[in-house]
């Protein structure tokens, strides 16, 4: 990253979340590299008036409009400027203050402020993989023609990133993406079709936000990991293949063409590949516990059951069918997954949703982010039909 100052000014969008407040312990454990211009939050306002107080940004954003007044009240004594609505999240990326942007919401959220990030030449730390599920191709056409370069956060995308470092493209056979297979992986499919919201919110390895805990459920979200890995690194979907790693200690691997895997290690936490994200892939200081080899007893490798957890058949899908699909389904799951975690649909509701709806939202082959805010508003629409009528 080219920046005249000796530090790097970030705008975390999604502060009070899951890897929003982990990007603030590493920004709090880099000796000074980072400054924050801007924090943005959904609607935990009290937490993100804390953040600010503490990081003093120079802008401190709500989505929910009706938090406003209070956001403002809180933090005019500290000379904090503050704004709400999702179009102060889009517009506040492209300030002159901000180097890197930290896309840390959930959902087709992460969108639009993406897209203005990358056209004002903003580099990007990308956890909002949502992103690239939605709108993969269109993200590259724009990144080809701007200098904004795409770190990536999730674990395993991160983990591929590092075993590619000074390798040829060519030389790469395929990707391998671990996953944990969930709090259901040895339940058999009759106590999966009663699981509860918070039986599904009890991750074993991972503490995340319920969104994506319920996707990794599903293995919806191993689905997205391919697609985002697709868009990535360039690989063709066939090439990528997920197994099952209950430990959680190999983030992911890359198979080279003489047969050679590489892999990453580590313990399941989050700080190391974010603090990778934001050191534009150098190495910052350990803030995540070591891992301790004397500690792993075994590791293990299965396949991922595709009739337990069919969502993951969805990724090759939704590539070969491209277009608008991804899109569709995304729009389709954020509706769902909402649903279940408030108790209207059982868990085998979320898949029987998105492959219900899927054509009967328009098929669009080369989709304009006009195209796509429409895909997500009738896939969102034609879902919440969907679950009325169960
Ligand atoms: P959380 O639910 O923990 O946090 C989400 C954050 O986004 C919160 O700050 C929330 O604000 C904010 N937010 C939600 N909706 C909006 C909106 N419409 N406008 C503005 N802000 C909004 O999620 P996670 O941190 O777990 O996940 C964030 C992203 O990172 C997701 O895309 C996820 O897939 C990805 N990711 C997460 C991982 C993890 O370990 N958590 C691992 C890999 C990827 P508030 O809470 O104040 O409402
Ligand atoms: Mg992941």
């Amino acid at each position: 990253m080219d920046t005249p100052n000796k530090f790097t000014r970030l705008a975390i969008l999604g502060s009070t979340g899951s890897i929003g407040t982990q990007t603030l312990d590493v920004v709090e454990h880099s000796g000074g590299q980072y400054r924050i211009s801007v924090l943005a939050a959904g609607s935990r306002v009290d937490d993100l008036i804390s953040q600010a107080i503490k990081f003093k940004p120079q802008l401190a954003i709500i989505a929910r409009r009706d938090l406003a007044g209070i956001l403002a009240d809180a933090l005019s004594p500290y000379g904090i400027e503050t704004a709400s609505g999702p179009e102060a999240l889009a517009e506040a990326v492209t300030r002159e203050d901000v180097d890197m942007v930290v896309t840390a919401t959930v959902g087709f959220s992460g969108l639009l402020p993406t897209v203005n990030a990358i056209m004002a030449g903003k580099d990007i730390a990308l956890a909002n993989k949502e992103t690239l599920v939605v709108a993969g191709s269109l993200i590259n056409r724009l990144l080809k023609q701007s200098s904004s370069r795409i770190y990536p956060v999730d674990s395993e995308h991160s983990a591929i990133a590092q075993c590619l470092v000074g390798e040829d493209p060519e030389s790469v056979h395929r990707l391998i993406i671990t996953a944990s297979g969930g709090p259901f992986r040895s339940w058999p499919a009759r106590r999966i079709a009663e699981a509860t919201a918070k039986d599904a919110l009890k991750h074993p390895n991972w503490s995340m936000g319920a969104k994506i805990t319920i996707d990794s459920a599903t293995m919806l979200n191993k689905a997205f990991e391919i697609i985002e890995a697709h868009y990535l690194f360039g690989i063709a979907p066939e090439r990528i293949r997920a197994v099952v790693h209950p430990q959680s200690i190999v983030h992911s691997m890359v198979e080279f063409k003489d047969g050679a895997i590489k892999a990453q290690l580590g313990v399941p936490d989050m700080h190391l590949p974010i603090a990778y994200a934001l050191g534009c892939g150098k190495r910052l200081g350990c803030i995540s516990p070591r891992l301790k080899l004397s500690d792993i007893y075994t590791m293990t490798f299965e396949e991922p059951d595709i009739k337990r957890f069919p969502a993951i058949t969805l990724a090759q899908y939704a590539l070969e069918r491209g277009g608008n699909t991804s899109c569709i389904i995304n729009g389709a799951n954020e509706i769902a997954n909402a649903a279940f975690i408030n108790g209207k649909i059982g868990f085998n509701d979320i898949y029987k949703c998105i492959v219900n709806i899927i054509d009967s939202v328009e098929f669009v082959e080369h989709p304009t982010l006009e195209d796509l805010l429409e895909t997500d508003r009738k896939a969102r629409h034609k879902a919440s039909e969907y679950i009325s009528s169960l």
